[in-house]
């Protein structure tokens, strides 16, 4: 099928912010083709956590995801052919002890949500991809545009 040059949004979480992994992580987006378009650091408020993850608010680890959240991350927009589709290959399943070896997140985290509920905290998965049909409007959210 055809390809489409389309851009999405991404967000380094806490947790990689804390372990020093944002390098690593930004070369594994360039090593697959994908364009950094955008790039800022951001000390999210609350209220900008809400809106982003507004449709998790009925689940039981919304207000702790919240509060995890509600810090310095680093967001981004990444450009390419399919990027959003790309990206959320790249990425890879949300819990990162069951994501695929070769993925951002099979790579450089084994959090599970076993561990999680043990420690009682929400899963800590070191990014963030759109999904495509929301991207522009995740955008819109993080960059104004
Ligand atoms: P994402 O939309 O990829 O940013 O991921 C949503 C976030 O919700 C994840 O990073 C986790 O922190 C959290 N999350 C999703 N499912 C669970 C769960 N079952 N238990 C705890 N946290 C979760």
């Amino acid at each position: 099928m055809a390809t489409q040059r389309n851009r999405t949004l991404i967000i380094l979480k806490p947790d990689a912010v804390k372990r020093n992994i944002i390098g690593t992580v930004l070369a594994e987006i360039e090593s697959a083709g994908l364009e950094l378009a955008r790039l800022k650091t951001v000390d999210a408020d609350r209220e900008l956590i809400k809106v982003h993850y507004r449709e998790k608010q009925d689940e039981d680890f919304y207000d702790a995801l919240v509060d995890w959240m509600t810090d310095l991350v680093i967001v981004g927009i990444i450009e390419g052919e399919n990027a959003a589709e790309r990206m959320k290959q790249l990425v890879g399943d949300t819990e990162p002890a069951s994501a695929a070896p070769g993925t951002i997140r099979g790579k450089y985290s084994d959090d599970s949500y076993s561990r999680a509920d043990a420690e009682d905290r929400p899963l800590h998965n070191v990014i963030h991809a759109s999904e495509p049909g929301e991207a522009e409007e995740e955008i819109a959210l993080w960059f104004g545009e």
